[in-house]
């Protein structure tokens, strides 16, 4: 069999008002080139898909990978100049058999919306109605009614922080190859669920996703199912298609896969009023009162206003501004994401004595906050040039672009050791494991920033109404929500 894969994603936040530029994407592959990242980046979707596919005799022939940090909405340059190479390749391959691709499910485009819905009705409509189409994607999907019409298969993640990504691309291409090896169809129904929940307030193995997230398995158990998924929407794009969902595949039978989608929609709407925060969460200030009281350290503060990994800005320094005026000591802040101050202790070196204006002081104030500290080191953050300038007792992480802070051996590459700080503050979401797993404790700051955690203080105009937590009180009704 021949089966055509890809892979791009981003998640889009629309309070960002910085777009995602096609030199975000990165990396950025095409053709054969996609192969070289099965090997260097790690355990993606596309490798679960690659080696399904591959290790059942299927002949691949690759297309697009392209991710970016989750920023804010992709430009139409960017989306368009990737789409279409995935394009032109799948016009060129011949006898194709099917397609799998990996995207995320909620990149929105400046000016078109959903991304995800157009690719696939392009992909559909270059291979035809008898082609089967499945795709993974993230837990933070926003289905939408063109992706259901256009997909024959939409298959989920199932660990938040997310730890799947390779058994959900594996999932997705079993799925696929099993319906082309026994000649059955794919029948997909989704329903909506009307509600807004942070990642913060949904980590799997906390409740009640931790009750829900069985639910899946038991209705694949029952054997009519193929595969079952939770989508819940991301928070920070205010669109009218945004929504979680319940996600159904079976075989060959819509009626079935409607009414497994209603079930598993109403199971999850029978605790949308249970999700709350699964670590301890404060505001800024107290969140550094209550770090003083915990031991053993690190502990480790999510700023998580202001959170890269859900497309925050990255360079919001109300919290530092807040540590330099109490004084905190043995601490480190970062990474804050400002080019010219980057480049600024870059030229000036290591040991050098620099004035900055970092960073803003918040989304509403565009003014940098004036330090004046000692450049310590400069090298890489991960893949991002970055600087640390001692400020006071604060080590301050300047990255000269945005860097999501999910592993402490980065820090390490920059010849800091964060188990020796008493406070490390992350721009982070929930914390990353490698990140958990060394940190004394953990907290959430509840900071202002492009990924604000009170979604009443953000402006929603387009997501439909009534959506929980922003109306409380109404009925809800799968069958008003199938897409199917
Ligand atoms: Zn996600």
């Amino acid at each position: 069999m021949h089966i055509v894969i890809g892979s791009f994603s981003h998640e889009s936040n629309s309070f960002n008002p910085d777009h995602t530029q096609l030199d975000d994407f990165s990396p950025r592959l095409y053709g054969d080139q996609v192969l070289d990242a099965l090997r260097t980046a790690g355990r993606t979707a596309l490798h679960g898909i690659f080696d399904t596919l591959t290790t059942r005799g299927s002949a691949v022939t690759p297309t697009v990978f392209a991710r970016a940090v989750p920023g804010g909405l992709v430009s139409q340059e960017a989306y368009y100049t990737i789409k279409e190479e995935l394009l032109q390749r799948l016009k060129r391959a011949d006898s194709v058999d099917g397609v799998c691709l990996h995207l995320h499910g909620s990149m929105t485009v400046a000016g078109l919306g959903d991304a995800e819905g157009d690719l696939l009705a392009s992909v559909r409509e270059i291979v035809g109605p008898q082609i089967p189409i499945v795709c993974s994607l993230d837990m933070h999907a926003m289905v939408t009614p063109a992706m259901v019409a256009c997909a024959d298969g939409l298959v989920g993640y199932r660990t938040a922080p997310h730890v799947d990504a390779y058994e959900t691309g594996a999932n997705a291409a079993k799925l696929l190859h099993d319906a082309l090896q026994g000649h059955y169809g794919l029948a997909m129904c989704a329903v909506g669920l009307p509600m807004l929940v942070s990642g913060e307030q949904s980590e799997t193995e906390k409740y009640p996703m931790n009750e829900l997230i069985p639910k899946l398995e038991e209705a694949e158990q029952q054997g009519e199912v193929l595969s079952a998924s939770y989508f819940l929407g991301f928070p920070w794009v205010d669109v009218s298609y945004n929504q979680g969902s319940a996600v159904v595949v079976c075989r060959e039978e819509q009626s079935r896969a409607r009414d497994q989608a209603e079930q598993l929609a109403r199971h999850f709407w029978h605790y949308h009023k249970e999700f709350r925060f699964t670590t301890e969460a404060y505001p800024f200030a107290e969140a550094l009162a209550a770090a003083e009281t915990r031991n053993p350290g690190p502990v480790c503060i999510a700023d998580c206003g202001d959170n890269p990994g859900a497309g925050g800005s990255q360079n919001i320094v109300y919290p530092l501004k807040h540590m330099l005026e109490k004084g905190t000591s043995c601490a480190l802040f970062g990474s804050i994401a400002d080019p010219a101050s980057y480049r600024r202790c870059a030229d000036e070196g290591i040991g050098s004595q620099v004035k900055l204006r970092l960073g803003r002081l918040s989304t509403g104030e565009l003014v940098g906050l004036a330090v004046e500290g000692t450049v310590t080191h400069i090298g890489p953050l991960g893949a991002v040039p970055a600087a640390v300038v001692r400020i006071q007792g604060i080590d301050v992480v300047v990255s000269s672009r945005r860097a999501m802070m999910v592993d402490p051996e980065e820090l390490r590459a920059l010849d800091l050791e964060p188990e020796e700080y008493g406070l490390l503050v992350l721009k982070s979401g929930y914390l990353d494991p490698k990140y958990e797993a060394i940190a004394g404790h953990g907290l959430l700051a509840l900071t202002p920033g492009y990924t604000n955690q009170n979604f009443r203080d953000l402006e929603y105009r387009h997501v439909p109404r009534p959506m929980y937590p922003l109306d409380k009180d109404f009925e809800y009704n799968p069958r008003s929500y199938r897409m199917c």
